[in-house]
């Protein structure tokens, strides 16, 4: 049990976190600008984990242990991280690191924005980091890193050659990790590669809520099933792959949310190190096949359209997920079907998301 820091604590794969690492006995606090997320999922958060608390917090266990807080900053400003830091009079003693800007469209758009956020927010933090005397961190990293893929399933000695800005932020983000590493004993670090993070807690109460049109394939298709859009356009049909769709790796969130228990738990227990680790399945599946296993999940047909194929996309990204089982001992549980139960859970009871 530690006192834990989650930046970007109220996003998507941030509450899911902040869930599974309440229920591992955690005390949270969540550093947050509300950028892409709403206060709500955090008091949603809270109520998951059986606490008491106002709309922002602070929120309480049963024996009055104020177990979440959130302070609403910017993880590029020093006076907001130094908050953030010293809020709890137990100190943090270990960092997950959520905050980010994630479009790889926009990215390409506005690629200072990205840097900014991403390396710029990276960069302070781990000066907050060593201010504070804190050198546990397990970070969002991503497996767009692979780029075009060489070798799939992907395993981590891959070759890192990104091709968007967001990407290339990421990438530079793990060279700093390793460079702080390198520079001094005693760091404990890990470097997430997350594969396709989709669905919900299986309550339903906490989901991922694009803002606008979605750009990935589980929101967009979930809008669809609630009626917020009229069909899924496909991209792509005639991709190297069984049924000409592309593959990826989609992952539960709440799979993804306990591989980052896992982590914490082995940087904790192991000595001081640089863990790189896929969270993947290591189970590839076709849109066609997600959009077959939502019409179970939601009980009527989606309908979709079969367009060109979009630019920067590839065939096939798969996990090789070896390296997690082996050195974290996790593994994903949860199935497609599973996800597209959960994710339909969450979407039919928030049509509209967090808003109103
Ligand atoms: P999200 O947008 O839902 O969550 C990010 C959170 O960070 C939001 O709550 C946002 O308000 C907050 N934030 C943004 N800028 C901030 C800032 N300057 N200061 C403080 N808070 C800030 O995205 P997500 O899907 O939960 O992704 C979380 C992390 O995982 C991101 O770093 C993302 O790049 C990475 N990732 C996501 C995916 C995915 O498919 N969702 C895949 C690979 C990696
Ligand atoms: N995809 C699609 N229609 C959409 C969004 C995505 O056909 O509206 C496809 C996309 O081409 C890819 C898969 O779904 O083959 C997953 O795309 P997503 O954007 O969700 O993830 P990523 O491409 O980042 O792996």
């Amino acid at each position: 049990m530690a006192h834990l820091l989650i930046t970007g604590g109220a996003g998507f794969i941030g509450s899911h976190c902040c869930v599974a690492l309440l229920e591992a006995g955690h005390g949270l606090v969540v550093l947050d600008n509300f950028d892409n997320s709403s206060p709500e999922a955090l008091r949603r958060v809270a109520e998951l984990g059986g606490l008491q608390g106002e709309a922002r917090g602070p929120w309480r266990d049963g024996h009055g242990a104020v177990r979440l807080q959130l302070v609403e900053g910017d993880v590029r400003c020093a006076d907001d991280l130094d908050a953030a830091f010293t809020t709890s009079p137990e100190g943090i003693g270990a960092v997950v690191h959520c905050a980010g800007l994630k479009a790889v469209g926009e990215s390409v758009a506005e690629p200072l924005r990205y840097w900014d956020t991403n390396l710029g927010g990276s960069l302070r933090l781990l000066e907050a980091m060593r201010r504070h005397g804190c050198r546990t961190i397990v970070f969002s990293s991503s497996a767009t890193l692979y780029g075009y893929p060489d070798t799939v399933p992907i395993p981590e000695t891959a070759p890192i050659q990104p091709i968007n800005p967001y990407g290339h932020s990421k990438a530079a983000v793990e060279q700093v990790l390793a460079d702080v590493a390198a520079s001094e004993a005693g760091w404990r670090i890990a470097r997430l590669r997350y594969f396709n993070p989709v669905g919900s807690h299986p309550s339903g109460r906490i989901g991922e809520d694009p803002e606008g049109i979605p750009n990935n394939l589980f929101p967009y298709l979930s809008q669809v099933a609630v009626g917020r859009r009229q069909a899924l356009h496909i991209f792509g049909s005639d991709w190297p792959t069984p049924d000409g769709t592309g593959v990826r790796d989609y992952i539960h969130v709440m799979d993804l949310a306990d591989g980052h228990r896992a982590a914490l738990d082995t940087l904790l227990r192991e000595e001081p190190q640089l863990l790189t680790v896929n969270l993947g399945s290591g189970q590839g599946h076709s849109v066609l096949d997600v959009v077959h296993a939502f019409e179970a999940a939601c009980g009527h047909r989606l309908p979709y359209e079969l367009v060109d194929r979009r630019p920067g996309d590839a065939a096939t990204t798969v996990a090789d997920p070896g390296l997690a089982s082996a050195r974290l001992d996790w593994r994903t549980r949860r199935s497609l079907a599973d996800i597209c139960r959960d994710g339909w859970a969450w979407q039919s009871a928030n049509p509209r998301g967090y808003g109103p």
